[in-house]
């Protein structure tokens, strides 16, 4: 077995910061520190996240699953690049 080849695949998360309410759930869940919420406001007036740590996404779509208001997807980087 070669496990030195493998490598470990990347999210790339898309935040329609529009839907937002500011929950927080997204930032406080995602396991690898990824998202914080921004200063600025939506036309809702809540504070959106935004990806602070883009490299570190482990495409486990948690924030995806867990926030309330469909904000969040997130998809592969790989098939990003394929379908560019
Ligand atoms: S997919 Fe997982 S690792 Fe990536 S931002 Fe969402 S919760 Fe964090
Ligand atoms: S979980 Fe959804 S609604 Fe809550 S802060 Fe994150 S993106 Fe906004």
């Amino acid at each position: 077995m070669r496990f030195g080849k493998l490598k470990q695949k990347t999210g790339i998360v898309h935040i329609n910061k529009l839907w937002c309410k500011g929950c927080g759930f997204c930032v406080k869940y995602c396991p690898t520190g990824v998202l914080e919420l921004s200063k600025e406001y939506n036309h809702k007036g809540y504070h959106p996240p935004y990806v602070k740590h883009a490299d570190q996404c482990r495409l486990c779509k948690f924030c995806e699953v867990i926030c309330p208001e469909f904000t969040i997807y997130v998809t592969d980087e790989e098939e990003e690049n394929h379908s560019a």
